[in-house]
């Protein structure tokens, strides 16, 4: 394709962050892709999941003033006997109609469709900042939702010179993943629990194609490779797992230099709170920074860097 063609293919993000130094090596720009396969219990970007703009509503700002109830062309804004405003959301199309009339702006449209060229010039005005190890890192949700949206920015980012990281959880099609990872210099590449039973009852899916993607990038393809383990406490974070992970990386994934564990943050709440999710029954605590150091060190006693 040329630069002209990559710049005019669009995909649906939900943000781009700047001067980020968690998500690959370096500073690096984040470029937020909407839209998972998965539906981790856990989830810290609930606005992800969707592939599609939403709606987000802070319901401690609402007045019950009912401006947006007489925006909304769907019906979906309705108020309640609480005074708030309450969204159907079988109903809400994520138009955004309801947005500006809302002078306490406690309504918000999370994701936007955009053209590669877009995220790209905004990425560009970075560039100064990357010295030799930062770049682009695209993530979410999952960076592959959109796969030739992630592909075509990838494409231009190496044309210019711009080193390329992609956050993935896995689950995607191998002719999809190879698609895109021929591009990037890095995967970030997310292992949720390593029994496949509790794989699927986590995240919704088992952890077959997972695995077996995993395997496949460190045989086939030549991007480097990091393991990141979102560490959850009574979910993911037992001795057996965290032995199980370092045991299949040491053996199997050779080409992975680093394996990262995330301790679980509860950032993802208020989030959930503001698309009026019910709750999924999940709970856990944040781990405490000598919980995290025992868990990396049984991963180090693999042989392996462990952050
Ligand atoms: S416009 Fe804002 S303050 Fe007024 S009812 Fe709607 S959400 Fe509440
Ligand atoms: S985003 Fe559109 S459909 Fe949804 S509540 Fe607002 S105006 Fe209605």
């Amino acid at each position: 394709m040329t630069e002209q063609e990559l710049r005019a293919v669009t995909g649906t993000i939900f943000n781009i962050q700047h001067y980020c130094i968690h998500d690959g090596p370096g500073i690096r720009t984040n470029v937020f892709v909407k839209g998972c396969p998965l539906r981790c219990l856990w989830c810290a970007n609930p606005e992800s999941q969707a592939a599609y703009p939403q709606l987000m509503f802070q319901a401690d700002k609402c007045v019950g003033c009912e401006s947006c109830v007489r925006a909304c062309p769907h019906k979906a804004a309705v108020l309640g006997e609480d005074g708030r405003v309450h969204t159907d959301r079988s109903k809400c199309e994520g138009c955004g109609e309801c947005v500006s009339v809302c002078k306490l702006k406690g309504r918000e449209i999370m994701g936007r469709r955009v053209t590669v060229g877009e995220v790209f010039d905004e990425v560009q005005e970075d560039v100064l900042f990357y010295g030799s190890d930062g770049g682009v890192t695209i993530t979410g949700g999952e960076a592959l939702a959109h796969p030739r949206f992630s592909a075509a920015l990838l494409q231009l980012c190496r044309m210019h010179g711009i080193r390329t990281a992609v956050e993935t959880c896995g689950f995607v099609k191998w002719e999809i993943m190879k698609d895109v990872l021929q591009y990037c210099d890095l995967v970030l590449y997310d292992e949720k629990h390593m029994d496949s039973a509790e794989h699927r009852r986590c995240t919704g899916q088992g952890n077959e194609l997972i695995l077996e993607n995993l395997q496949r990038i460190n045989d086939e393809l030549s991007c480097d490779i990091w393991v990141r383990v979102p560490t959850i406490p009574g979910y993911n974070d037992s001795i057996e797992n965290i032995t199980a992970v370092g045991k299949f990386v040491s053996e199997k994934i050779t080409r992975c230099t680093e394996v990262h564990l995330l301790p679980f943050h509860k950032l993802g709440e208020s989030k959930a709170e503001q698309l009026e999710w019910e709750s999924n029954g999940f709970s856990s605590e944040v781990p405490s920074a000598e919980h995290m150091e025992a868990r990396r060190e049984i991963i180090r006693s693999f042989g392996l860097i462990c952050k």
